[in-house]
């Protein structure tokens, strides 16, 4: 198949987006007395995930009979917790944006290169925040502050820089969460210079293209050679994604893409050509 007949093809892979339906959401009491943190319930079950409310603010009942069952178990379940005092206080994080902020950690896909799984400690459940607001109303103390986009001569113009997928990829459980939603209404009516940033290897943008954004959110989709994709179960094609990019960009946002990591597939560097026309063929 030649770059142009893969382009095609990529193309007539274009489906509407899959989305992540865990088995099992596990609510603390504390998320419970969040808004937000009921919204997110209201949605999982409409979606049919079983509901189950813990006594305490730990999360258990995510060990299975041996090593693969728990890592099973923690990766169909979502939990909905409250961030605690400590992750209101954001972290810088050089080079890609002045603040780290989390709406969630821990995510569902399952690409086997993934950074998290060396990163976050604990079974591999992914946790969202239902105290959204204090997280949101946080931020305020930091604009205007930090040390990559904000002291930068060459990027000052990008304003100070909130980063919200190191821990996650907001867009793949958005369906649920509604966070990253909020978070870009929230920069959107800021007015400052502010941006809100994250990359997606998802691609179910519907939701967000209405969102009054103020051009204050740059979306970054992932993406990768097709011979790539078996290692990056869980996401959605690469087409899709290319797709989801094109609607981001019309609906105003400012969008880039990512092209990493580069893998030695077989006849990498026609693979890598497609990707990159295919691309720019949106
Ligand atoms: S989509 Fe991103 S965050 Fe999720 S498993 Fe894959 S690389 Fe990790």
């Amino acid at each position: 198949m030649n770059v142009s007949e893969s382009i095609l093809d990529n193309r007539r892979e274009s489906i509407a987006p899959k989305l992540w339906r865990p088995k099992r959401v596990l609510v603390t009491p504390a998320a419970l007395e969040w808004e937000h943190g009921r919204g997110i319930l209201e949605r999982a079950a409409s979606m049919g995930s079983e509901i189950v409310e813990l006594t305490s603010n730990r999360l258990v009942g995510l060990a299975g009979d041996n090593e693969r069952q728990s890592y099973v178990n923690a990766k169909t379940t979502l939990a909905v917790v409250v961030a605690s005092p400590g992750k209101l206080r954001l972290q810088p994080i050089p080079p890609s944006a002045d603040w780290r902020v989390d709406l969630a950690e821990g995510c569902p896909a399952h690409c086997q290169y993934c950074y998290l799984a060396g990163s976050l400690s604990g079974p591999p459940v992914t946790r969202v925040y239902a105290n959204l607001p204090e997280i949101l109303g946080s931020l305020a103390d930091y604009a205007g502050r930090g040390a990559v986009t904000s002291r930068s001569v060459d990027r000052m113009h990008e304003g100070t820089t909130f980063e919200a997928s190191c821990y996650t990829d907001p867009l793949g459980i958005e369906h649920l969460t509604g966070s990253l939603a909020a978070a870009i209404a929230h920069f959107g009516s800021w007015q400052a210079p502010v941006q809100l940033r994250f990359t997606t290897k998802y691609d179910a943008v519907q939701p967000l293209l209405g969102i009054a954004h103020g051009r204050r959110t740059r979306i970054r989709f992932s993406v990768n050679a097709k011979p790539a994709a078996r290692f990056e179960g869980g996401t959605a094609s690469v087409a899709a994604r290319l797709n989801a990019m094109r609607l981001a960009a019309l609906a105003g946002y400012r969008v880039g893409l990512t092209i990493a990591p580069i893998m030695p597939v077989e006849n990498w560097r026609e693979a890598y050509l497609v990707v990159r026309e295919e691309s720019r063929s949106r």
